[in-house]
């Protein structure tokens, strides 16, 4: 027998857009997902939810929100620049009493911690345009460790690949780093941009990102910035040549990471980029 998605004795999402009004915006990066099995997938993903506060950046109808909450979530915040949206999510929040709090507000100017308790995690289908600045903001929590247990985050498939590569891959550089140094990350299913009203361009993957109890190798995070934007910028060039941009004469550089100049970015570990950062720090 198929399961009843339907049990939150809530409306069809479709209906919810329309009875709203919720045309999508293009400008909003708002491609909404109608189907409660798909997001009850993702929410699943997203590991234990009953002993959890979650944070939902851009919740629009609430697809995703309604799937947390069918699943069991203690608590959900959600953060929604779209004030067109809140009626719909204040619906939510009368099915469920007490367990959904609503936000109006840019997610890329509120720091999501404040708004939790206890344990929490991130989960979201993200607007594709500030997607990437809201990842870097939520990965930089130094000196103190990241306030949440776990990040699982719907991206452009293409940018989901740049966050888990690996050196070698096309797809290797500053955004993995600066991920992977300090979390855990993989893939974990793609969804069809069919699944999506209006459907994106591309296809899209969830992504899971878990911290590590410490980053991968000691590094001052804007040093390990600094270093694989000099050495990403100029991709193809040998390091003792894209560094210069940094440091002039890289060689001194080098020798103090012990990494040989002739090699380029994407043949670098993380932990070799750390190296480098280490001995970029101590120079300047
Ligand atoms: N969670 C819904 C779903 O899965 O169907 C909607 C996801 S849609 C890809 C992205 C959502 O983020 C939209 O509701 C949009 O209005 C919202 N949004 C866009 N920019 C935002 C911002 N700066 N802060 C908070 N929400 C934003």
């Amino acid at each position: 027998m198929s399961e009843d998605v339907s049990s939150d004795g809530l409306p069809p999402l479709r209906d919810v857009i329309a009875k709203h009004g919720l045309a999508a915006q293009k400008s909003l990066g708002q491609n909404f997902l109608l189907d409660l099995n798909l997001t009850r997938r993702i929410a699943r993903a997203a590991g234990a939810l009953d002993t959890h506060h979650i944070v939902e950046v851009g919740p629009g109808p609430g697809g995703l929100t309604r799937a947390l909450l069918m699943e069991g979530a203690k608590h959900v915040t959600v953060v929604e620049r779209d004030r067109r949206c809140l009626p719909a999510l204040e619906e939510i929040a009368a099915a469920y009493p007490g367990r959904l709090t609503i936000i109006e507000g840019d997610a890329l100017e509120t720091d999501l911690k404040l708004l939790v308790s206890g344990p929490a995690r991130i989960c979201a289908n993200l607007p594709y345009n500030i997607a990437t600045p809201l990842l870097i903001g939520w990965l930089q929590t130094e000196p103190e460790r990241p306030w949440y247990d776990s990040l699982t985050l719907m991206f452009q498939k293409e940018v989901a690949e740049r966050i888990t590569a690996a050196p070698g891959d096309k797809a290797y550089g500053r955004l993995g780093i600066a991920a992977q140094w300090r979390m855990k990350a993989r893939m974990l299913f793609d969804i069809n941009r069919s699944a999506f009203t209006p459907p994106p361009s591309i296809t899209s993957t969830v992504v899971e990102l878990i911290p590590r109890d410490q980053p991968l190798a000691p590094a001052d995070a804007r040093a390990l910035e600094l270093v694989t934007a000099a050495a990403f910028g100029q991709r193809r060039k040998m390091l003792r040549a894209s560094l210069k941009s940094l440091v002039g004469d890289a060689t001194a550089l080098l020798e103090a990471a012990g990494i040989d100049g002739t090699k380029r970015a994407e043949e670098l570990s993380i932990e070799q980029f750390c190296a480098l950062a280490r001995a970029f720090k101590s120079k300047a």
